[in-house]
Order: C-alpha cells, then sequence, then structure tokens
C-alpha cells in the first residue's frame, strides 16, 4: 500500500459504495467508507423501499373496495399515516443496522463524515477533523432532488420530506411526470389525498414505449388523479389556508400541499473533485470510461453520480465490476443496455429492453405483439382497468427486443422476462415455453397474432 491509510477510500454508503466497499475487503483491501447522512443510501432510507412500503400500505385500498366483490365486507377501513410513518422508520432503522453491520463484519471502517478530496489521494473529513489518504479513491455520492429555480420554490416539498410528512394533506399539487411523481401521486390517491399531476408533456412517463404511458394515463385519469399535461408551473404563491399554483398559461390551482418531483441531479458540488481532477459531464456528474474510471487513473465512479442508469442495482453491479477490476485484476465492464425498470405506480409497469419507438429508430421494421385484458381478479371485484402486454421483435433474427407491462405484478414478472431478453430469447423461444394457467403472465407466451396498426 506503500505510504497511503486505505487501499480504497469509498465516498457515499449508498447501494454502489457499500457493495464495493465490502467486495473489496473481501479481496484483502484495507477501506474505508466516509457517510455523511445515513448508511445505506437513498435507496434503503428515502427512496425505492420506504416507497415501496408506501405503495403497499396504499393499495390497501384497492384491495378493500375488490374484497366487497369476492363476498367481504370489512366496513370503513380506517387509516393512521403516523403509524405507517413509525413502522416505516422502524423498518428502515432495522435495514440500516444491516448495513452498518456488514460493512464492520467486513472489515470496513465507517467515517461518519462528508469527505472532502483535496487531491487524487487526499481526503479531507470534516466532521472528525482528520485527513487520511488512500490508494483508490470511489465516489459513489449519488444524486439529489432536482427543484427548477421558480417563485416560490421554496413552499414545495421534494421526496426527500415526502417519507416524513407530520401528517397528510387533503390535497397535494405534484409537478413532473417521472418516476417519483407517478409513484407518489398512486401512493397519496390511495391514502386519500386528492391528487393533481401537474407535467409538460402530453402525458405520463416520457421515455417509455407510448402504449405503457397511454396506458398509466388512462387509468390515473379513472382513478380521478387530475392531470393537467401540457402544462408548467410559474409560481407557488403561499395564501392564508394553503398554496397556490399559477401556471404559465395563467390558470391556477388551489392545493395544501406542493411535492416537485422534477428529475435528479448528480451530487458532486462540494467533494472537491475540481481540485482531485476529475472532470464533470455538463449536468455535474462525474465522467468515466466503461470500467468507472474517471479522468484521473485511480479515481472511480459508480451509481447516479455518474448519471448513467440512475437504478439501485446498476450501482451494484458497477460497484462489484469496479471492485473485479481494480482488486481482482479481472477486468469487468458493466452491460447497460439491456435493464429491467420497474414503476411502482398504481398500476404497476415493468419493462425491459427497447420500447417500440426507439427499437423502430434503431431496427426499422418490426413486429409487434399486444394484448389488453381484464385481469381475472377485476371480473368479480368489478374493477374497470386493465392489463397491457407487449412485445417488440425484430423479424429478421426473430428476437425479443422489448417487453413492457402494465397491471398488477408486472415488476415480478419482468424480472424474469428480463433473463429471457438478456439471453436474447426469441418469439418462437417464447411460444414454445408451456404457459402456466390461470396467471396473467401466460399472455406473453401464448402472443400469436402480430398487432397490425389501424389504417
Ligand atoms: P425523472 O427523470 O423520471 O422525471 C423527471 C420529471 O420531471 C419529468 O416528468 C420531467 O419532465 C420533469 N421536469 C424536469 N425538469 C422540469 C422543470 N423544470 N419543470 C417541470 N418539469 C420538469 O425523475 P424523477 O425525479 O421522477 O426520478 C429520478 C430518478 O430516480 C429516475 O430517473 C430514476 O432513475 C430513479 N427512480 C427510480 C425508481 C424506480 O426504479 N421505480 C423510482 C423513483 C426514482 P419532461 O419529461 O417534460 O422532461
Amino acid at each position: 500500500m506503500a505510504g497511503y491509510d486505505y487501499d480504497l477510500f469509498t465516498i457515499g454508503a449508498g447501494s454502489g459504495g457499500v457493495r464495493a466497499s465490502r467486495m473489496a475487503a473481501s479481496y484483502g483491501a484495507k477501506v474505508a467508507v466516509a457517510e455523511e447522512y445515513r448508511v445505506g443510501g437513498t435507496c434503503v432510507v428515502r427512496g425505492c423501499v420506504p416507497k415501496k412500503l408506501f405503495k403497499y400500505a396504499s393499495a390497501f385500498a384497492d384491495d378493500f373496495a375488490d374484497s366487497a366483490g369476492f363476498g367481504w365486507d370489512v366496513g370503513t377501513p380506517v387509516f393512521s399515516w403516523p403509524k405507517l410513518v413509525e413502522n416505516k422508520d422502524r423498518e428502515i432503522d432495522r435495514l440500516n443496522g444491516i448495513y452498518i453491520h456488514n460493512l464492520e463484519n467486513a472489515g470496513v471502517e465507517i467515517l461518519e463524515s462528508r469527505a472532502i478530496l483535496s487531491d487524487a489521494h487526499t481526503i479531507c473529513l470534516p466532521g472528525l477533523n482528520r485527513k487520511v489518504t488512500a490508494k483508490h479513491v470511489l465516489i459513489a455520492t449519488g444524486g439529489r432532488p432536482f427543484m427548477p429555480a421558480i417563485p416560490g420554490i421554496e413552499h414545495a416539498i421534494s421526496s426527500n420530506e415526502a417519507f416524513h410528512l407530520p401528517e397528510l394533506p387533503r390535497r397535494i399539487a405534484i409537478v413532473g411526470s417521472g418516476f417519483i411523481a407517478v409513484e407518489f401521486a398512486g401512493i397519496f390517491h390511495g391514502l386519500g389525498v386528492e391528487v393533481s399531476l401537474i407535467y409538460r408533456q402530453p402525458n405520463l412517463l416520457r421515455g417509455f414505449d407510448a402504449d405503457v404511458r397511454d396506458a398509466l394515463t388512462v387509468a390515473y385519469e379513472k382513478k380521478g388523479i387530475r392531470q393537467y399535461s401540457g402544462e408548467e408551473v410559474a409560481s407557488i404563491e403561499k395564501t392564508g389556508d394553503g398554496l397556490v399554483l399559477h401556471f404559465k398559461n395563467d390558470m391556477r390551482l388551489e392545493t395544501d400541499m406542493v411535492m416537485y418531483a422534477t428529475g435528479r441531479h448528480p451530487n458532486t458540488m462540494g467533494l472537491g473533485l475540481e481540485d482531485a481532477g476529475v472532470e464533470l459531464g455538463e449536468h455535474g456528474e462525474v465522467k468515466v470510461d466503461d470500467f468507472s474510471r474517471t479522468s484521473v487513473d485511480t479515481i472511480y465512479a459508480v451509481g447516479d453520480v455518474t448519471n448513467r442508469v440512475n437504478l439501485t442495482p446498476v450501482a451494484i453491479r458497477e460497484g462489484a465490476a469496479f471492485v473485479e477490476t481494480v482488486f481482482n485484476n479481472n477486468p469487468v465492464a458493466v452491460d447497460h443496455t439491456i435493464v429491467p425498470e420497474a414503476v411502482f405506480s398504481q398500476p404497476e409497469i415493468g419493462c425491459v429492453g427497447l420500447s417500440e419507438e426507439s427499437a423502430r429508430l434503431i431496427h426499422g421494421a418490426l413486429d409487434i405483439y399486444k394484448t389488453r385484458f381484464r385481469p381475472m381478479k377485476n371480473v368479480l371485484s368489478g374493477r374497470d382497468e386493465q392489463t397491457l402486454m407487449k412485445l417488440v421483435v425484430e423479424p429478421e433474427s426473430d428476437r425479443v427486443l422489448g417487453v413492457h407491462l402494465v397491471g398488477p405484478d408486472s415488476a415480478e414478472m419482468v424480472q424474469m422476462a428480463a433473463i429471457a431478453v438478456t439471453m436474447g430469447a426469441t418469439k418462437a423461444q417464447f411460444d414454445a415455453t408451456i404457459a402456466l394457467h390461470p396467471t396473467s403472465a401466460e399472455e406473453l407466451v401464448t402472443l400469436k397474432q402480430k398487432w397490425v396498426a389501424p389504417v
């Protein structure tokens, strides 16, 4: 190690940083990780995990309503927000403890401080009044909510605060139509809050397959989530009894709470990256090569801070690949081309591979298979919500390029479909798979008719 305090110093104990630190330690490296907030990072502390718990809580509203068609009479269910938040916090504390335990067990030193680079090998820890050196540095500081600088933005919350609201508002206006906006719209709606979604596009979830976008937009309309599409907020005014959103088109919307879910930016401010010579991209992301190496040979970066594919499992994979490359003499580059995605909206979305629109740009002609049907459970419950299943197929090779699902359990299904798509499965191989009855997933292996666009 020739003179350095550590072989690896990781900045940020989120998904990518923790995985890399533990793995490097398992290869015999002396490792420290600095974390200024809580071990576990966004995913565990104020992202995927608490969000999914909230989604479960919120989905009971539909379950209670649906149960009547199956003979149940559950009376009038009563919901307690403080109880949910308390139980959620207890679970996050438990997971936080497991993460700390796992790091310590692996021999990783946890330093509770912000870390600032003063050069490529020197890290200042102002919280501990210490300076340490390391042969390699891994930047894994994730991202933070971005909120546009409009007048009154200080009256808006981000997803960070949404996890700790002292009480639920009667009405909430959510700005944005990406992952976080649609997930929280579903959560708040299920918990009985009047939800308005304000977004600039004609429909939700730009970047997703157009059929998926349409399906969720329609489903949210039917649920009674009010949507202001093609709109932008010019300012937020605080009034005596609430907030007023002033739209650019002069419309106004009264509400009790405003949440901005307008994207996340890489957390690269104030880390001393410039002093260490680390190059940043135009959105402040750390620029890296295929092996997550920055412009400085001994400094690497993984996860959202690199703004590649901002998802927990990708950060974990990048962290592992970095360790293989640097500490096990086994260069591994992460393939970001096929990454399954789930949106925990209600109904849920699961996608893997190319959307029809992206596939057309790359491959030209395509075979499209799709079906919309009312899932079995919705018949007795009387719920008027359809499931969408769609396969995007490249005609020459017959390869399935994309699978797109909207409906119950889509996330679970798409994880399995992702194995087939990653292996390069053909439509014929999907068809050769024996269906499992009665499931919704069986539709994926029984799609016979190519879809023909109406003329
Ligand atoms: P997204 O990038 O998904 O969506 C951002 C939204 O904000 C878009 O609707 C965008 O509109 C809108 N927007 C951006 N700037 C403005 C602006 N100035 N005024 C109005 N609207 C604006 O970001 P999220 O914040 O929803 O999520 C951040 C990231 O977190 C995601 O990209 C994802 O990687 C991750 N995530 C993943 C989840 C999952 O896997 N289930 C769940 C939650 C988050 P437009 O489309 O017009 O640009």
